[in-house]
């Protein structure tokens, strides 16, 4: 079996601590490696290198640093297939997926290749008499990144390439739980000609994370995963003085009007509810058809498309829908949600529960589920379920099924499906979420807008990539200046007044 390592002074360094993970493929639900788990000693030391090799990176012209994002797409681009099929081997998903997160990561690299434009800062030519000013946008220092199993390639790359791009070191803490990607993506970033410790990638868990949050040297935290970890992260990182943006968990919302496309929005629903096995931070969840007959058509026709959907491992071919959760621990938990959903009185209209896969009896398959009647008290309503499993909740009006998602303690993304125009416009003007999409089921934004959600699925007030991404990762530096013109004018003992 594979011993993993971490990523260190720009070489794959072996774990000192003594303590490992187990790291599975949920496909057979085998050890495929063991992953280690750094302890504080390793990551201060991880810290301390990357504090001396800012030095030299953050004087770096952004022009150069820029060249090596772009050496870097070209590369993730070569190992196109080799990233995503490690990907999918340690996460499941299946290999168009596995690409696709990759993609939206290598987006944000080139997004970032426009960092000398990004970079530029202000000024103002005689802001009082001889006098200039000037304000600038200048490197952290030394940031850090900590990410969830869910995107091991797209998350580290919206993190670490702004934050690289704008003249900082990078610690990058993956999740334990599919660690390879991470490494490869360093290795890829040395291959595109980053100096040596400018990004490290330390595996670890709780020990590792606390040990960046209490690291004086470590000025800024960008943290993605559930909301209880974002919420101690965002606290801890803030109490100790670092800028902090932490994006957490969701509860995603699809409203079905009458008038919307019944076929366009199931299709829509299936996709958006099932893909990647519902590990997805933009998946919808919870469908909210408006009036009792929309929500019949609508679920006479989402039953027949989910009972078809194919589930498998993703070397069964590329018609595969989507492979198993992440571990047996969170196929438990989801099932537990079924049990729980149907305890408390939601009909399972379509039940997964019995889903076998021959050849793959030990993987964490878990089969599609579709709940109807779902109401706001039900825990299988209130809390993210994260698996294959959708609930239905039954609007009377569109101020009702609007409530709905407004009251939910997450805001990350929600979906209107409807023809009327006003109805969208009204839509997404009064929700109180951070992403919308109308017609379109996860509204992810692109590269060069941000990404972010409201309420409890974000805290910070930046979001991540595009521009946010620079404010984040820079501080602006704002110079006075004026050159003497040879007349002494002895010192000045109040502000002053640039008229
Ligand atoms: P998680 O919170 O369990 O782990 C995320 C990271 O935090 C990992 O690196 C992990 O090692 C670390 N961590 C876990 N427990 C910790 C603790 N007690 N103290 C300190 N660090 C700890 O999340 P996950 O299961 O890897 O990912 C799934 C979650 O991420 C879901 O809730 C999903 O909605 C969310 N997510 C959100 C977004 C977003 O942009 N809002 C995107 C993707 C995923």
């Amino acid at each position: 079996m594979e011993d993993l390592s971490h990523f260190i002074d720009g070489k794959r360094a072996a774990g000192r601590s003594g303590r490992f993970a187990d790291v599975f493929n949920p496909a057979t639900g085998e050890v495929q490696a063991r992953v280690p788990l750094a302890s504080a000693a390793e990551l201060s030391a991880a810290v301390e290198s990357a504090k001396a090799a800012q030095i030299g990176w953050g004087a770096t012209n952004p022009q150069r640093r820029a060249r090596v994002m772009m050496e870097f797409v070209r590369l993730l681009n070569r190992d196109m297939d080799k990233l995503a099929e490690a990907l999918s081997r340690e996460h499941g998903k299946t290999l168009p997926d596995a690409k696709g997160d990759i993609q939206r990561g290598l987006e944000v690299a080139e997004f970032c290749i426009g960092a000398p434009h990004l970079l530029k800062g202000e000024f103002s030519d005689s802001a009082g008499p001889g006098i200039d000013m000037y304000s600038m946008r200048q490197p952290l220092g030394v940031v850090a990144g900590i990410t969830p199993f869910n995107f091991p390639a797209m998350i580290p790359m919206w993190k670490m390439c702004p934050a690289l791009a704008c003249g900082n070191a990078f610690i990058l803490k993956p999740s334990e739980r599919d660690p390879s990607v991470p490494l490869m993506l360093a290795e890829l970033m040395q291959e595109a000609g980053l100096p040596n410790g400018v990004l490290q990638v330390v595996n670890g868990d709780k020990e590792a994370v606390d040990a960046i949050l209490d690291h004086p040297d470590v000025m800024g935290v960008g943290f993605v995963g559930s909301t209880p970890i974002a919420a101690y992260i965002y606290e801890r990182a803030s109490a100790a003085g670092k800028r902090a943006q932490c994006f957490g968990g969701a509860k995603n919302h699809m409203i079905v009007m009458p008038d919307a496309d019944m076929d366009q929005a199931a299709d829509a629903l299936v996709g958006a509810g099932y893909g990647a096995a519902g590990e997805r931070c933009m998946a919808i969840s919870v469908a909210v058809p408006v009036g009792d007959a929309t929500a019949d058509a609508l679920v006479e026709k989402l039953i027949p498309r989910i009972e078809k959907l194919k589930v498998g491992p993703y070397t069964a071919g590329t018609d595969v829908d989507y492979g198993p959760l992440v571990t047996a621990e969170a196929k438990k938990r989801v099932l537990g949600y079924v049990e729980k959903g149907i305890e408390e009185g939601a009909d399972l209209v379509v039940d997964g529960r019995d889903f076998q896969l021959q050849g793959y009896e030990d993987g964490f398959f878990v089969g599609p589920h579709l709940f109807d009647r779902v109401t706001r008290d039900m825990a299988i309503y209130r809390e993210e379920i994260f698996g294959p499993v959708l609930s239905t909740v039954r609007a009377a009006t569109y101020e009702d099924a609007l409530a709905h998602a407004m009251d939910h303690e997450y805001g990350n993304g929600t979906a209107i499906f409807t023809r009327d125009g006003d109805t969208a416009r009204d839509f997404a003007n009064r929700i109180n979420i951070g992403m919308v999409g109308i017609n379109v089921p996860i509204p992810v934004p692109l590269a060069y807008h941000t990404f972010g959600g409201w309420k409890r699925s974000g805290f910070g007030d930046l979001n991540q990539h595009g521009p946010d991404a620079f404010r984040f990762y820079t501080r602006t530096k704002t110079v006075t200046a004026r050159w003497p013109s040879g007349l002494k004018e002895g010192g000045e003992f109040h502000f002053k007044q640039m008229d």
